[in-house]
Order: C-alpha cells, then sequence, then structure tokens
C-alpha cells in the first residue's frame, strides 16, 4: 500500500510538473510574439511607414467641380492678380470673389472721421484705377503725415479682381457671374436698363436681384460696420465727377465741387444719356456718406498728381 501510495504521488507531481512546464511555455511563446509585435509591423509595412512621404509642392489651385460650367470663370487662385506688396502694410480681407480672390482694405491712420476711396470695381476695364489706389497708398506709406490726425482712411484697391484677372479690356468688366458691380447695389436697382449712351462694348447685366453678388455684399456689409464720411468711387474714362444720390445728395454735390476745384475733372459730368441705376456712389449716399464716381482722363494713366490734390480734397471734406 505504501509502495503504491508512493507511485501514485510520482505520477501527480509528474503530471503537475508536466502542466506547470507546458504553462511556463505557452507564456514564454506569448512574452516573445508581444515584445516582438512593433518589429513585426515594421517589417511588414515597409520603408514608406517609417518615411512619412514628404509633399513635392504646396497645393495652391483649387478647382471645384461643377455641373454647370461657367464660360467667364477665371483659374481659382488665392492672391490678388495685380499684387500690391509693401512690406509694413497688410491688408485687411474682407471675403472673396466668386472665383476665390481676396477682396482687400487697407486702413491709414486712426481718426474718427473715416474716408474710403473704392477702385477696381469694373475690374481689368478699368485697371488704371486700381494702380491709382496702389500709388496713393505708395505714397501715404512714405508720407503718413498726409492723414490728418482725426481721419482713418480705407482704400479698397480692386472690387471685382476677377474681372481684373480676365482682361485688361472690355472684357474685364464684369464679375465672374456677367454682372456690372456698379449696377448691382441696391439703391434704385433694375433689371434691366436703356444701353443707349451707357456701356455697351460687352455683354453685361445686373445681377439677378438687389446685392446678388459676393462681390456687392462685401462692400455693403464693410459700410454697415464702418460709417464712412465721404467715398470716393473710381472710374475710367473722361466724364467726370458723378454725386452720388437722386437727385444728386447736396453734401456729395459739394465733394464733387471741392474735387473739380482741384482738378481738370468736368463737373458737372458728361452727360451722354445713360441712367445709372444700383451705383456704389448711390448706395454710399443711402448709407450716410457724401459720395461720387470719379472718372480718370482715360483707360491708361491715373492722374497722380492730380489725385494726390483729390486725396487731400476727400481726407479734409467736411460733411
Ligand atoms: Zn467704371
Amino acid at each position: 500500500m505504501k509502495r503504491r501510495r508512493n507511485k501514485h504521488s510520482a505520477v501527480v507531481l509528474l503530471v503537475w510538473g508536466l502542466n506547470a512546464a507546458g504553462i511556463f511555455a505557452l507564456l514564454l511563446i506569448f512574452m516573445i510574439y508581444w515584445l516582438k509585435q512593433p518589429a513585426l509591423a515594421a517589417s511588414q509595412a515597409g520603408p514608406s511607414s517609417t518615411a512619412y512621404p514628404a509633399s513635392t509642392s504646396i497645393p495652391t489651385r483649387y478647382n471645384l467641380p461643377t455641373v454647370t460650367p461657367n464660360p467667364r470663370s477665371t483659374e481659382i487662385v488665392v492672391k490678388s492678380p495685380t499684387p500690391f506688396v509693401l512690406a509694413n502694410l497688410k491688408p485687411g480681407v474682407i471675403g472673396y470673389s466668386i472665383s476665390g480672390r481676396p477682396i482687400e482694405v487697407y486702413s491709414f491712420g486712426q481718426g474718427e472721421k473715416r474716408r474710403m476711396i473704392v477702385a477696381g470695381i469694373h475690374g481689368g476695364y478699368e485697371w488704371n484705377t486700381i494702380a491709382l489706389a496702389d500709388q496713393l497708398m505708395a505714397y501715404i506709406n512714405q508720407h503718413p503725415e498726409t492723414i490728418p490726425p482725426d481721419v482713418t482712411l480705407y482704400v479698397l484697391r480692386d472690387l471685382n479682381p476677377d474681372g481684373d484677372a480676365r482682361d485688361h479690356g472690355v472684357d474685364g468688366r464684369v464679375n465672374d457671374h456677367g454682372v456690372d458691380l456698379n449696377r448691382n447695389f441696391p439703391v434704385n436697382w433694375t433689371a434691366t436698363w436703356d444701353r443707349d449712351g451707357c456701356f455697351d462694348l460687352a455683354p453685361t447685366t445686373s445681377g439677378t436681384g438687389p446685392g446678388s453678388e459676393p462681390e456687392t455684399r462685401l462692400l455693403m456689409n464693410f459700410l454697415a460696420l464702418h460709417k464712412i464720411e465721404a467715398l470716393i468711387s473710381y472710374h475710367s474714362a473722361a466724364l467726370g465727377i458723378f454725386p452720388g444720390g437722386t437727385p444728386w445728395d447736396e453734401s456729395s454735390v459739394r465733394l464733387a465741387k471741392a474735387i473739380a476745384k482741384v482738378s481738370d475733372y468736368p463737373y458737372p459730368p458728361i452727360e451722354t444719356g445713360c441712367v445709372y441705376n444700383g451705383t456704389l456712389a448711390d448706395y454710399a449716399v443711402s448709407r450716410g456718406a457724401a459720395a461720387v464716381d470719379l472718372e480718370l482722363s482715360d483707360h491708361e494713366h491715373t492722374d497722380f498728381r492730380v489725385n494726390l490734390k483729390v486725396l487731400n480734397v476727400l481726407l479734409n471734406f467736411q460733411k
């Protein structure tokens, strides 16, 4: 009996020993597998995962899909077609044109009285107004004392950058929806107009409704947020100085006369029989500003020296 018991306990010990060895072996296999995991993953994924694929170029264009291709559309970019760069001046971007170009406003001075210049509303057709705005800003940057202490001047150099990018000729007048922005403001807006005496060298519309265009609405928002006392909307060419308002607003007439005094720009302006509806100047008057449309002498020159005097009139105008 004693020997049998010993024999039995030896078998039990052997079984338990084998069990323990088996469990130990299993644990060892698991541990080795666990420790080798990252190395396995790396060797399976290949060399591309260890070095993040370097981008060869930063994307600068975004061509969005469209179901209704726009024959007037211009390549979508994220910069101005005619950049204005001064190292110490940074514009505020108030929004983007239809094709994604920034609408930039530069600000000079810190005064309470706010004045504004808007150029390029007719895009590339009147590119010289944009060039003039840039010249005036470069001058002010060199001569900051030009701005009286109680004045802030805002310069929106290019309200229609898509038109500016499309063509420096008649085809550059409208925005990318084919709209004449100076007929899109929500004052006396009309869907059609008599083209006799008006610009008729290329197809234009006044938009699908008052303020239908993003460029128009951006400037409307800006004027709602900034109480502007006096505004010049630059155009070309040759017809003179048009006060805003219907009938002409009294303070805008005073501004027009003050500008005529320091320049050769005709006032009263040359009447061609054209009726202007939905203009920026009319809208600015409705927002409480004295405002004029001012036409440069031609489509090539900026009349810089004359417009320095005009700038002085704008900055010192008392509404
Ligand atoms: Zn114009």
